[in-house]
């Protein structure tokens, strides 16, 4: 069962002022580090943040998307590494819930609720396209399978205590038969190595793991043999909502510093407030952020009905990136010179946001699906 509307409400309010409190202060450190610091980890625990979306008869907090989407928001307005890591500790953990076995979700969700585990998420190929190109493969062998293939800019690679990991079990004519196997961190032959520093949302590993005839109990399967790609991209259809929201939190956060730097800046003896075209700037970084916000909220009602909503998700994933590509480039243009040093968090946040390109697919990803929905007769539902 959900959190009531009154316990949300206290929930966020204690959440919001975690987030800037206790975490906000460790943005010089990462940035200069190139590390989430390991004492953030029992922090998030305490705050309940790795159990956000698991449900609370398995010790987590159980938010709507509704709710967590504005956790979310607010999370990606301060250091992108820290958000990295507890979203896709989050993603991972509502896929286990949907889509594993009794004894998975029994054993497993507990301990992500706690981050005692962490799943990592392990689709994308350096050998390979992302879908039924995937080159790595799976092959039963009585009572395992034997994995063998590489994946990388596998994120949480340096916490994770499982990877699942997207492989062909199948040979079927159509390319189909992608599963999904969980493979614990430490089983014989497969190797976890660190890949080159990124350009934003900083301090995390996005790892490259090597399977060589690595051994994979069956029951390890996370949904039917052959089926794992597809039904995860139904279960985890929210997700690329979810990267909406992370570039509505950016995208408002930057909104905020422009307002607050407009309003300080003197050039030839006004604010750049008073100026026109700084005017215009803010005027359009605030319609762009209304927009996404109200594409966000719609979404995520339906969602939280039942809803598919393969279409708007993508909408949203793909004029989230654009909306808080245009708000940064502003932003950034407000700032002036300075702006483009570390002097101000408008720098790092440009940076982060790029990553929003990439998550859940790219932009021409979301481009074909969206297309591909209203060909084939997507209504708009009020
Ligand atoms: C910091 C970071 C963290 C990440 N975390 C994860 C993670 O945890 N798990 C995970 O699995 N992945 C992760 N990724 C990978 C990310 O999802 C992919 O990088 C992204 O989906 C793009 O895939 P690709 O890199 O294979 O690019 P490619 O597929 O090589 O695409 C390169 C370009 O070609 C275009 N393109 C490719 N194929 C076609 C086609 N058929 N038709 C038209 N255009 C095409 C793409 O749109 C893109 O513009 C992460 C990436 C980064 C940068």
């Amino acid at each position: 069962m959900a959190l009531s509307d009154r316990e949300y409400q206290a929930f966020k309010r204690e959440m919001f002022a975690f987030i800037w409190r206790e975490l906000d202060p460790y943005e010089s450190e990462i940035e200069r580090t190139d590390k989430v610091p390991r004492e953030i980890l029992p922090k998030l625990s305490r705050a309940r943040c790795f159990g956000l979306v698991v449900p609370k008869e398995f010790g987590g907090v159980g938010l709507t998307i509704s709710q967590y989407v504005e956790i979310l928001a607010e999370l990606s307005k301060i250091h992108g590494g820290i958000r990295v890591l507890v979203h896709v500790h989050n993603t991972t953990a509502k896929a286990v819930g949907m889509l594993g076995s009794d004894k998975w979700k029994a054993e497993l969700l507990p301990k992500i609720a706690t981050g005692e585990a962490s799943v990592a998420f392990g689709l994308t190929e350096p050998d390979a396209g992302t879908g039924k190109d995937l080159r790595t493969r799976a092959v039963r062998d009585g009572k395992d399978f034997v994995l063998n293939g590489r994946k990388w800019l596998i994120t949480n690679s340096d916490i994770a205590t499982h990877f699942m990991v997207f492989c062909h079990t199948r040979q079927e004519s159509d390319g189909a038969g992608i599963s999904a196997l969980l493979v614990p961190r430490g089983a014989p032959g497969f190797r976890i190595e660190p890949l080159p520093p990124t350009m934003g949302c900083r301090g995390g590993e996005h790892g490259l793991l090597t399977f060589e005839n690595c051994r994979v109990p069956c029951e390890n399967l996370l949904g039917d043999e052959g089926q794992g790609l597809h039904q995860m991209t139904v279960a985890l259809e929210v997700s690329r909502l979810l990267i909406a929201a992370t570039s509505l939190g950016t995208a408002e956060r930057s909104l905020e510093l422009s307002l607050e730097f407009a309003k300080k800046r003197v050039t030839f003896g006004k604010s750049l407030a008073e100026r026109q075209a700084i005017q215009i700037y803010l005027a359009e970084m605030g319609a762009d952020i209304y927009a996404l916000r109200n594409m966000i909220r719609d979404a995520a009602a339906k969602a939280d009905r039942g809803e598919r909503i393969p279409t708007e998700a993508s909408m949203c994933k793909l004029f989230g990136l654009e909306a808080v590509g245009r708000v940064t480039d502003r932003a950034l243009l407000i700032h002036g010179g300075i702006g483009y040093t570390q002097k101000y968090p408008i720098e790092r946040l440009y940076r982060d946001a790029r990553l929003n390109w990439l998550e859940e697919g790219t932009p021409t990803i979301q481009q074909l699906v969206i297309a591909r929905n209203l060909l084939n007769g997507y209504k708009w539902s009020a």
